[in-house]
């Protein structure tokens, strides 16, 4: 139980990855707020959390507005009783070509992917500051912010950005004590790879699960990623074994992108 006494914020903790990471820092001993824009999804994560045995909230918030991520730690500390720990994990997709991506898709998947992990890494150290906390930052980049891949320049460019902003952040906070990490997952079968997949069938006639199967078989390990594989991963960046570590974004995709 490496993060007894800790408190985890999760944001798209409601499904996916997210789910899986909070399920593994519960099992870690962290109690865990999770914030996400789908109230419907987050109560049922909250029951399959509380049924066992972690102490767990939830919050709907959208993390494109600043002030929504500020108030979300700010309730996590009220309900919790601490703050230590932040993954900025919410995250969307798009598929299309280059040629034809138009602004409002750009912009939209900068202020999820890009502006959602700025504010998150901002609000998490103005709080860690504020309390004297040695807390740690954790983001969602992926193997699209090390490669980039035909029909996810958009995404990718997102995910190279949570690199940068990691770099820069780790080097301004490290004098605080505050670590700041990401996670690179190769592919993951969440809800995000169905509609990456269907996305892929409408633009090029691919069957359904074709894509997906397509990426998996690239896979060293032979087969398709799961949430607890990342999970993993965030419990050592979270837990006390990733203290020396700091402005790194780390591959875990079962040998798909070599670094
Ligand atoms: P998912 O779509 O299954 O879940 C994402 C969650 O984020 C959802 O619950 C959604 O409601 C929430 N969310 C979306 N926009 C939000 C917003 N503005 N504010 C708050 N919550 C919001 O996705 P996933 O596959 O679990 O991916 C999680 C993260 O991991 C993402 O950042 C994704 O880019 C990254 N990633 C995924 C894969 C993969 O193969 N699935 C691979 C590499 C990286």
């Amino acid at each position: 139980m490496t993060l007894n006494g800790k408190t985890a914020l999760v944001t798209g903790g409601a499904r996916g990855i997210g789910l899986g990471i909070a399920q593994r820092l519960a099992a870690d001993g962290a109690a865990i707020a999770l914030v996400d824009l789908n109230a419907a999804d987050l109560s049922e994560a909250e029951s399959q959390l509380s049924k066992s045995g972690a102490k767990v909230i939830t919050i709907t918030a959208d993390v494109t507005d600043r002030q929504q991520v500020i108030d979300a730690i700010d309730s996590t500390v009220d309900q919790l009783g601490g703050f230590d720990i932040m993954i900025n994990n919410a995250g969307i997709a798009q598929v299309q070509p280059i040629s034809e991506i138009t602004e409002a898709e750009m912009d939209k998947i900068h202020a999820v992917n890009v502006k959602g992990v700025l504010w998150g890494i901002q609000a998490a150290a103005a709080r860690f500051k504020k309390d004297g906390t040695k807390g740690k930052i954790i983001s969602a980049s992926s193997i699209a912010g090390h490669d980039g891949f035909p029909m996810l320049g958009a995404y990718c460019s997102t995910k190279f950005a949570v690199r940068a902003l990691t770099q820069v952040a780790a080097k301004e906070f490290a004098p605080d004590g505050i670590t700041v990490n990401a996670y690179c997952p190769g592919v993951v079968g969440t809800d995000m790879w169905t509609e990456i997949d269907a996305r892929f069938s409408d633009l090029t006639g691919a069957k359904k699960g074709a894509t997906f199967d397509k990426f998996v078989g690239s896979i060293a390990l032979g087969r398709a990623q799961t949430a607890e594989d990342v999970a993993s991963l965030v419990s050592y960046l979270a837990g006390p074994d990733s203290d020396y570590m700091t402005g790194q974004a780390i591959l875990i995709d079962g040998g798909m992108v070599y670094r």
